[in-house]
């Protein structure tokens, strides 16, 4: 179902096509983003994550928010916590955070596990600009700023029972889009060709 809108590249005038509920595009033509908001072209940085390894299936890319972030942990009553294991980082530590989270429809317990397996491997040091299209994008900013905080108090809450206190401030840097390459399997399974995570679409 295709809605075709007379939209053009606010950069370099070249014809977008834009599907019904699309809330975001890409300009194949000159690499420009934008997210559409109150019917408005905001820019947005849109890149992309090359596959890392070659599987079966349709190869197709799917959104997430690519959130730079700065975070103060302020106080946490327990030690030994994941953010301490994975990061390496002290009580009352402050340090930069990338957070990977899907802007798709996906159950939430793979919701959950992707974001929490991208945002702890950084998997994606150099995003590009690729002459492809990215589709089902349906999280916002709003959406995606929640996400980020229940994925760093899962981080710490996970590997603890004993967690009392978490406090902390996250500062948002930057919101940009990263399109991830997903195979499509047979009954609905969609692997992701970064990590090789894979989940079953219900839709
Ligand atoms: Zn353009």
């Amino acid at each position: 179902m295709f809605k075709l809108e007379a939209v053009k590249c606010k950069k370099c005038g070249s014809g977008l096509l834009v599907e019904l509920n699309d809330k975001i595009t890409y300009c194949t033509s000159c690499g420009s983003g934008f997210e559409f908001i109150n019917d408005e072209m905001v820019d947005i940085e849109i890149n992309f994550a090359a596959a890392s390894f070659r599987d079966e299936g349709e190869l197709i890319y799917k959104p997430f928010w690519f959130i730079k972030t700065h975070i103060d942990i302020l106080e946490r009553t327990n030690t030994g916590g994941f953010i301490s294991k994975m990061f390496g980082k002290d009580q009352d530590a402050s340090f930069d955070l990338i957070f990977y989270i899907p802007a798709f429809q996906c159950p939430l317990e793979s919701l959950k596990y992707l974001a929490q397996s991208f945002t702890a491997k950084n998997p994606v040091a150099s995003p590009q600009k690729f002459n492809t299209k990215l589709t089902g994008f349906v999280y916002g900013k709003e959406d995606a700023k929640k996400l980020c905080e229940f994925i760093l108090i899962s981080f710490e809450a996970e590997k603890s029972d004993t967690m009392k206190t978490f406090s902390y401030r996250i500062d948002f840097k930057s919101f940009e889009i990263l399109g991830v390459p997903f195979y499509k399997k047979a009954n609905n399974v969609l692997k992701d060709g970064v990590l090789g995570i894979e989940y079953q679409d219900k839709q």
